[in-house]
Parts: C-alpha cells; structure tokens; sequence
C-alpha cells in the first residue's frame, strides 16, 4: 500500500488496540485509571468524525483541545485533559464518499509528512469538497 492512499485511521499510525491505547494514554497523563464506561452509549455525549490533514480524529466536545486518531469503527472517544471523559463518536453518513472525493487530492510524500489538504468538517457537503477539488484542477 502507498503512503496516505486512504483516509488514515488509528490502526495504520499506531499498532495495537485502539481502546487499550486511549486508556493507557488516560491513565498515563492523570496517574488515574480512567472512569467506567458503563451504561449505553447514547447517553455519552456527542464527538464528530472529523478528516485533519488525512486523518480521522475528534476533538474533545468539551473544547479543551484534546484530539485523537480514531480507529476505523471508534464508537467512543475518550479525553485525559479534561474532566469530559468518555463521550461518543458520530460518523458522517457520507463517509466513503467524503473519503473519495479527498483522496483525489494530490500528496507528495517528498515534500509533506502528512496530505495537508485533504480535510472535512461536519457540515461540509460532498458538493462543497468537489467545488473545492474543481478550484484547485481536481476532477
Ligand atoms: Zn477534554
């Protein structure tokens, strides 16, 4: 597989599971282990997916600054900066074809670590993305 030829996910930057990583990564910056996730899933509060520079991550809904890479079926997010704790992702319905649409977007891997231009953000329409792809020559 070719660098960032898909939307990466947590499993493609960082071995191992994705629920034991956010965890650990809790307890290692409040020395605490994290708080119980119990209950339904609905009753968390709300993240949303979001692509930064090809990447699926969710910043905490609390606005503390705390993101993570999501793994590819993340269904809960967790912050260990603030007291928001553990809260539940939303998926855009148009996933597959937010993600086509960026991953026509060029990346040269020579001068770029990351495909700075390959983001979207809840409320973005997939109408918006192709005018944005057709203002840079992108059909
Ligand atoms: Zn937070």
């Amino acid at each position: 597989m070719q660098p960032w030829s898909e939307i990466k996910c947590h499993q493609e930057n960082r071995p191992g599971d994705y629920m034991a990583s956010i965890m650990s990564r809790y307890v290692a910056v409040n020395k605490d282990p994290p708080p119980l996730l119990n209950g339904s899933l609905d009753d968390l509060p709300v993240v949303k997916a979001e692509v930064n520079h090809g990447r699926w991550i969710a910043t905490c809904g609390a606005g503390c600054g705390h993101a993570l890479l999501l793994s590819v079926d993340a269904e809960v997010y967790l912050c260990s900066d603030c007291g928001m704790g553990w809260q539940q992702v939303e998926w855009p319905k148009d996933r597959t074809k937010i993600e086509a649409v960026l991953l026509k977007r060029p990346h040269d891997v020579r001068a770029e670590p990351e495909p700075a231009s390959r983001n979207w953000i809840p409320g973005e329409t997939i109408k918006m993305l192709r005018e944005q792809n057709a203002e840079k020559g992108i059909s």
